[in-house]
């Protein structure tokens, strides 16, 4: 046992910004391609505003258009379908987001299934979670955070997971899914567990690979770790701390960092690990809609 690496994602994220741009400066070059992001927000959800404002600086940092949508809380299914409708079919915007969650009065599902999967830089649309699934990801989008999520997993155990059992904890379509299919893609054991497991901890002592997806604060404890294992922690929690006897908040991961840190060989922190990965992998998803809509890859 010793200290874990801890596996930097703002840093992992920087240079991919770097390599993307230098890739959409050649696009512009050679094709006359500028990638367009356009991001559309319903309402004022403070954390969104702040998702979609860091989505929209990192796009024009990578020589992207970039374009937002802010519409009111109470706009309607149809007006909201009318606008993905018209950005389908508008030439210059290679990759449309909805940021989620949505107003309750709004049909989540249909509004996500309604953007044309080659614009989908999410990978919600059903057809390339289809494609991720049957393990036919040619021209299709992988949900971004698994995306980012999978290549720490690489740059620490290559691309090559014969032999090693991963478990992921939670199962969303967003997170826990998708990342169980990438790990399974890389010919790892997989297992995704759930709120109804029985044992999760004994479950994640056999981990080799530990992903946690589940949005409960230090959840996750040291002794669940197996020496070795390399943790990628991509829950985010906000939680009340005490400074200078004023309550303020923080980010936590559903890892119990100081507990696992020790134990495993390699983690990411929260924040600086995940959630930088996840932006990067929408940049890089939209340049690749970018060239795969003028046919080239
Ligand atoms: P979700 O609520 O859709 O899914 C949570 C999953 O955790 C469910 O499948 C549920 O079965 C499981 N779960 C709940 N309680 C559990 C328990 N006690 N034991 C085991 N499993 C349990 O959440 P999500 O959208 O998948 O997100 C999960 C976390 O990841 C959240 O904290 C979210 O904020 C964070 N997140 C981070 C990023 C990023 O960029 N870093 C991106 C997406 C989500």
């Amino acid at each position: 046992m010793g200290s874990a690496t801890r596996i930097d994602g703002k840093a992992m994220a920087a240079r991919l910004h770097e390599s993307i741009s230098a890739e959409t400066s050649r696009l512009a070059e050679q094709h006359g391609i500028t990638p367009g992001l356009t991001v559309v927000i319903v309402g004022e959800d403070p954390a969104s505003q702040v998702y979609v404002r860091n989505k929209k600086r990192t796009a024009e940092a990578c020589g992207f258009r970039s374009v937002q949508h802010t519409l009111p809380a109470d706009v309607s299914q149809d007006d909201l379908l009318a606008l993905i409708d018209d950005l389908n079919g508008d030439d210059s915007v290679h990759g449309i987001l909805v940021q989620l969650p949505l107003p309750d009065h709004l049909d989540e599902q249909a509004i996500t299934q309604a953007i044309a999967p080659s614009k989908d830089v999410d990978g919600f649309h059903y057809v390339n979670i289809g494609k991720l699934t049957a393990g036919d990801t040619g021209d299709a989008f992988v949900p971004c955070t698994p995306a980012g999520c999978m290549l720490m997993v690489e740059e620490h155990l290559g691309a090559d997971l014969s032999g090693k059992n991963a478990v992921v904890i939670g199962r969303s379509n967003i997170v826990g899914k998708p990342m169980a299919s990438l790990l399974l893609a890389a010919n790892a054991t997989v297992t995704i567990c759930h709120s109804r497991t029985a044992d999760l901890p004994g479950v994640c002592r056999n981990a080799d690979i530990l992903v946690a997806a589940v949005g409960r604060a230090n959840m996750v404890e040291g002794d669940w770790i197996k020496p070795g294992a390399v943790v990628i922690d991509v829950g985010i929690n906000r939680i009340p701390v005490e400074v200078d006897g004023e309550t303020k908040s923080k980010l936590t991961g559903d890892v119990d960092y100081a507990g696992a840190e020790p134990v495993a060989s390699a983690i990411t922190p929260v924040p600086g690990g995940v959630g930088p990965m996840t932006i990067a992998m929408l940049m890089s998803n939209t340049l690749r809609a970018a060239k795969l809509s003028a046919g080239i890859d």
